[in-house]
């Protein structure tokens, strides 16, 4: 048999590393997004080499995230958002709208739900003047200030807003289920407010825990601008990160070949 001359050694070459590319993308796609092996080809034949490296290192971040230590699965959060944003607003401008974007366009409607549903807030406050308690749903002063609402439901005071999970249950979910062409704007919101998060850890170098690690509650608070502002979760680390893997599963099916 003829030896391979150097020109046919290259191509040999280049098409090996295709076929690495290939079969490493198609892995991730099974093992982190759990994709059948059908799915994985056909979104495998959509993008281009380097989109696809750009995937594969996103989704090993991912994979990593996941299965940090969940006593500091806070890092994982954070480095979700890395991921969001490596595919969402690499090397571009506007990386906080392109994440918001990138979340609305992708999520379900009941994933948007879920999110919204796990975190309270209150207002912005200066050191030492606040926050004001009790912390609300973003959705809050909107259905407080919906009489008409509340009349029809017989709610008098609401004086606590809570989680689905916990009880007694506030009304927000329920009013936003009855007012849901609002729900994007409420999640543009919240996701906004998940950005300030990252930030106030990139810029400020102050520590934010995002989630509780274990069952119940987390109140904390992140800074904004030599502002603060207090938050209260009570999302499962496994529960955010399923929202977060369909959410990329989504982008990644809903592009073109
Ligand atoms: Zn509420």
């Amino acid at each position: 048999m003829n030896e391979l001359n150097s020109e046919e050694v290259a191509k040999y070459e280049i098409e090996n590393r295709k076929n690495q590319i290939n079969n490493n993308f198609k892995a991730l796609l099974i093992k982190v997004l759990g994709f059948s092996e059908a799915e994985s080809d056909i979104n495998c034949n959509k993008f281009n080499d380097l989109e696809k490296i750009k995937i594969i290192s996103a989704l090993r971040l991912l994979q990593y995230s996941e299965n940090i230590n969940k006593e500091i699965a806070f890092m994982g959060v954070l480095v979700s958002i890395f991921v969001v944003e490596s595919l969402a607003a690499s090397g571009k401008q506007g990386k906080k709208d392109k994440f918001v974007d990138f979340m609305k366009e992708n999520l379900q409607k009941n994933e948007k739900i879920e999110l919204l549903s796990h975190f309270l807030f209150s207002d912005e406050y200066k050191f030492r003047e606040g926050p004001v308690l009790p912390l609300r749903h973003v959705m809050f002063k909107e259905f407080d200030c919906d009489c008409k609402f509340k009349n029809k439901n017989l709610i008098d005071n609401v004086d606590l807003c809570s989680s689905s999970k916990t009880s007694p249950l506030c009304y927000c979910l329920e009013w936003l289920n009855q007012n849901i062409d609002k729900l994007d704007g409420y999640l543009d919101t919240l996701l906004r407010y998940l950005y300030e998060m990252r930030s106030s850890i990139v810029h400020d170098s102050l520590p934010v825990l995002f989630l509780p690690h274990e069952e119940g509650s987390l109140m904390d608070a992140y800074s904004i601008n030599g502002s603060f502002r207090s938050y209260e979760s009570y999302m499962e680390p496994k529960e955010y990160f399923k929202i977060i893997k369909n959410c990329i599963s989504q982008y990644l099916k809903r592009q073109n070949s």
